[in-house]
């Protein structure tokens, strides 16, 4: 493609700028009522029209089209020269290229002259927040006395910083960011236009990584096309784009809730190996928690463009999701995704973010290990290290014990005594204990996800539900607290029972008589610490 997409298919009219009528409307009526005012203010993130609406008012008051409706006609010589970017009476400044004071002086010198061969001098001030102050006390100069036959539109994606002296001397209108659907829209008529075909799930996704900037999802469509002609599947996108899958995106937000660092690590690993950029992931992380705080805070429809299954993951996340911890993840993510890739570790902004909202705690070791050194859920309840490390003295080192334990045949957990559990022992269990019982009920990892290893009791594993709702479908399963009672007990390698309660009507059982009892059965070990 010798020219970009989203200059080939800029908006010829008023009417083909989307997203932003409530501003080419009142425009396009000045114009037929010879109405243009002769200073205007476009605020609005970028990508949004800014600067295509302002050369569309510049084209219209200087069309020459007898029908003021029809302007810009787009046929006259003075709108094919604005259309061919040679139209001298259109002047164009860069105010981000261009802070000095002497542009704007110039612009001052030269505005006095007549048009050359429009009817109006159109100045475009791009970024015109980036002007200095000596600049911007020029431009009001002008602003304040200007010749008839000048027009300003000043565009800024800063509204904030443009002073309120300017501000007050222009009609301002403010540019919106447009929806997916929107955008999603535009690059389905630009793939037509174009001659290429594009798979939906593919533009839904060029959609949303424009972030609601119109040009920016047109520039990421530019660099997918390669011949007329062409597919865009999701994969090419995936891969040319860098973009994560959804999937791992979703995914990663599940390892985070089940507070899993090592898998959520070999997640962000393998996306990134399989061509996923790291910054980009980060920007994905931020769309995604934003849908789910939204969703959570009950401001927001489910994205129209995911599968059943995406959407139903979304409610379920949505719903475990702290929101403070939604929040502060945003944050974190906003931030690795505006860090600069150091060159030899560019994926570690993401993996710090993503490490940085896990709890304080090392992550969760191997099984074997975890097993032989799990510590109990309450700091003060220290005997329950030397629980799992069998009846020996304290005294060996911890790595004997681990490999102790890694070497022990795992007794056969129908015929072996039950044994006290831990906490700190099931845990890490849980997510491989979720991947088995999908094997026997495929609806029951989603059910037993709303819920999380909460205490132990004895033998027994207690699985904290923060909504009743689910407690209660995960005890009427005619078989669930079965299979993951067996599934648990075939893990640990000891008979063990599960049962379900409401996390918050839950006490979890002071540690104490655990720990006089243990004392005991060590003889006093645990006393001579
Ligand atoms: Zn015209």
């Amino acid at each position: 493609m010798s020219q970009a997409l989203y200059r080939k298919w800029r908006p010829a009219r008023f009417g083909d700028v989307i997203g932003q009528e409530h501003i080419t409307r009142t425009l396009q009526n000045s114009v037929a009522a010879d109405r243009v005012g002769h200073a205007y203010l476009f605020c609005g993130p970028r990508g949004t029209g800014k600067t295509t609406t302002a050369r569309l008012l510049a084209k219209a008051v200087n069309c020459l089209d007898e029908d003021l409706a029809e302007r810009p006609c787009n046929h006259c010589v003075n709108c094919l020269a604005i259309n061919e970017g040679r139209f001298l009476d259109l002047i164009e400044i860069d105010a981000a290229s261009n802070t000095g004071v002497d542009d704007i002086r110039d612009l001052r010198d030269k505005i006095n002259f007549a048009p050359n061969n429009g009817r109006f001098k159109v100045y475009i001030i791009d970024e015109v927040h980036m002007l200095s102050t000596a600049a911007f006390n020029a431009l009001l100069k002008t602003l304040e006395e200007p010749p008839p036959h000048a027009k300003f539109v000043l565009a800024t994606t800063e509204e904030h910083k443009v002073p309120i002296t300017i501000k007050s001397r222009c009609q301002q209108f403010n540019f919106r960011l447009l929806t997916t659907a929107e955008i999603s829209e535009r690059l389905g008529w630009l793939a037509e236009k174009e001659g290429f075909t594009i798979e939906p799930e593919a533009q839904a996704m060029i959609a949303r990584q424009g972030a609601g900037s119109v040009r920016d999802a047109e520039s990421l469509l530019d660099q997918l096309v390669l011949a007329p002609g062409d597919e865009i599947t999701l994969e090419r996108a995936q891969m040319v784009l860098g973009t994560a899958s959804d999937t791992a995106v979703a995914e990663l937000v599940d390892r985070w809730l089940d507070k899993d660092g090592a898998g959520g690590l070999a997640l962000i690993h393998q996306a990134l190996a399989s061509g996923a950029d790291a910054r980009q992931f980060c920007r994905q992380m931020v769309v995604y928690l934003r849908e789910l705080l939204l969703l959570q805070a009950g401001g927001a429809e489910l994205p129209l463009d995911g599968t059943p299954e995406q959407k139903e993951m979304m409610l379920i996340q949505a719903r475990r999701a702290p929101r403070e911890g939604l929040i502060e993840a945003i944050k974190r993510f906003s931030e690795a995704a505006l860090t600069p890739a150091i060159s030899w570790q560019p994926q570690l902004p993401l993996e710090l973010a993503f490490v940085e909202l896990l709890p304080a705690e090392p992550l969760p070791m191997p099984p074997a290990a975890a097993v032989a050194t799990a510590a109990a859920p309450e700091p003060a309840a220290k005997p329950a290290k030397t629980k799992a490390g069998t009846k020996k003295d304290k005294s060996p080192a911890p790595e004997k014990e681990t490999a102790a334990a890694v070497a022990a045949p795992a007794p056969d957990p129908q015929t072996a005594v039950p044994q006290r559990l831990t906490l700190g022992a099931v845990t890490p269990h849980w997510r491989e204990m979720l991947s088995r019982v999908e094997q026997v009920n495929r609806n029951l990892p989603a059910l037993l996800t709303m819920g999380k290893p909460l205490a132990t009791e004895g033998s027994t594993i207690v699985l904290g539900f923060d909504y009743p709702i689910f407690k209660d479908k995960f005890d009427q399963l005619p078989d669930g607290v079965q299979v993951v009672g067996d599934i648990f007990s075939q893990l640990l390698g000891t008979k063990c029972s599960v049962r379900a309660v409401v996390t918050s009507e839950y006490t979890i059982p002071i540690q104490k008589d655990e720990f006089d009892a243990l004392a005991e059965e060590l003889g006093g070990v645990v006393r001579e610490e």
